[in-house]
């Protein structure tokens, strides 16, 4: 039993979070960055934050992330970081010649009250911003929120930073998904392009986080957002946001910036929320929906349609963030399976209130929480009183999985010990069916495991 101390009886906790269901601020901000083209995240506070930010990413990515940081010591914990941030711009721009820093703020400098606006406009008047090069910024206090907040906040400093409204419209549509794989942000370009719309994406993490091995390293990738299409998104007919706690506030910004109108719409995770998807970039960007697009769609309802029997009635555990669990949950709904406890570290009142919907009649009772106290130890707290069919979310699942012998489908941030989330989507139809795929497969091995010899069957 790894985890022996788990105590069946639920308590309500005010000021205390055991195993939480989300991570730093930081971290959002930095995946965000590196959707960037040519862009170096830098993290303003001591080097053990960026150190732990970097190695979540690299964990999860396998590949390796670059940041750098302004190495806070005593001396800038009490003065404050502007002499270290100002250097660092310097010495960034000098020795690794990207063509954005993108600073994000830790527990530390916020906590003193640096006042990163002000120091990136000294090091502009100082001279130590190259013509041509930018630094963007975000505050990410990682005492508030989680790792989404960080990237809804990197997100709006992508749009202060670039988005520009010229005398020239432009008939193309802006694409802003929330923390997506970056096998996702490929997918949701292969859709908008099958459609034939024209967009920009920002941010976009494939090529970047998913490169090929070319036997040579390179400090900035292929892939990201390039400047020129991050400065005409402020010129683009509308904006489609994928996930309402990660990409709300950079469209509302560019609203109100650049009066670019936008939907707000949930990650297309399942069968109906990509339709939603779809019928938004047919209907904005003015084009219809291709035949091919149609029969990707018949084939995950003949996949659902096959194998109903072994989803029906299925109870189901899921964490993670809330603009993946809750297309994902309306997806297992569809699918009629029961997702019966739901937990998010990320903080939000409509979280509550819309998988209460998405359920109130599939799943009346379903327990339902979020914020700091919405923990791995809760959700093991109500399986321990009941158990479920299966468990969906991030690789700290596991030992639950272990502890308790249930199914269990890594999916969310971080997963630390299996590969294959970073280069197959669970966007899009295609998507839904890779969901779909690992699902049955679970029951499956697990129906082949507990079978007794007269019911192991060879035809499934
Ligand atoms: S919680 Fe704050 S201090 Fe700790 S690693 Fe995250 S940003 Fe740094």
């Amino acid at each position: 039993m790894l985890l022996r101390h788990t105590l069946p009886e639920v308590k309500e906790r005010k000021a205390l979070t055991i195993n939480p269901a989300k991570t730093c601020q930081p971290i959002g901000a930095m995946y965000a960055a590196l959707g960037i083209h040519g862009c170096l995240p830098h993290s303003h506070g001591s080097q053990g934050c960026c150190a732990y930010h970097r190695s979540a990413l690299t964990r999860h990515y396998k590949e390796p992330v670059m940041a750098a940081t302004s190495s806070f010591t005593e001396g800038s914990s009490v003065f404050g970081g502007q002499s270290n941030l100002i250097q660092a711009i310097n010495n960034i721009f000098t020795i690794y010649e990207p063509d954005i820093i993108a600073v994000h703020t830790t527990c530390l400098s916020e906590t003193i009250g640096d006042d990163v606006d002000q120091i990136v406009a000294k090091a502009k008047d100082d001279g130590k911003i190259p013509e041509g090069k930018y630094v963007i910024h975000a505050s990410t206090p990682s005492y508030q929120g989680s790792h989404v907040t960080g990237y809804a906040n990197m997100l709006k400093g992508i749009v202060k930073g670039f988005a520009q409204k010229s005398d020239i419209p432009r008939e193309q549509l802006n694409i802003i998904p929330a923390w997506v794989e970056p096998a996702d942000m490929r997918e949701i370009k292969r859709i908008a392009n099958m459609l034939g719309v024209k967009f920009v994406m920002f941010p976009d993490t494939s090529d970047v986080l998913d490169a090929p091995q070319t036997g040579k390293h390179v400090m900035y990738p292929e892939g990201g957002t390039t400047i020129a299409e991050l400065e005409s998104c402020g010129d683009s007919s509308y904006t489609l946001a994928l996930g309402e706690w990660c990409t709300q506030a950079a469209a509302q910004d560019l609203d109100r910036k650049c009066k670019v109108g936008y939907d707000m719409l949930d990650v297309p995770i399942g069968i109906k929320a990509t339709d939603r998807f779809i019928m938004s970039l047919s209907r904005h960007g003015k084009v219809e929906v291709p035949a091919l697009i149609t029969a990707e769609r018949g084939r995950v309802v003949d996949i659902v349609t096959d194998m109903e029997q072994y989803l029906h009635g299925k109870t189901v555990a899921l964490w993670g963030d809330p603009d993946t669990l809750i297309p994902l949950v309306e997806f297992l709904v569809d699918l009629e399976m029961k997702p019966k406890y739901i937990v998010s570290g990320t903080p939000g009142k409509k979280f509550k209130q819309k998988l209460e919907e998405l359920l109130k009649d599939a799943v009346p009772d379903a327990k339902i929480a979020n914020g700091p106290q919405a923990d791995m130890y809760l959700m093991h707290q109500w399986i321990k009183n009941e158990k479920v069919d299966l468990l969906i979310g991030n690789t700290y699942g596991k030992y639950i999985a272990r502890d308790e012998d249930i199914p269990f489908l890594r999916m969310g941030f971080p997963i630390l010990d299996r590969i294959g989330h970073s280069y197959f989507p669970t966007v899009g139809y295609t998507g839904a069916m890779r969901i779909l795929e690992k699902i049955l497969g679970l029951f499956m091995d697990r129906q082949d495991r507990d079978a007794p010899e007269e019911s192991f069957e060879l035809v499934m």
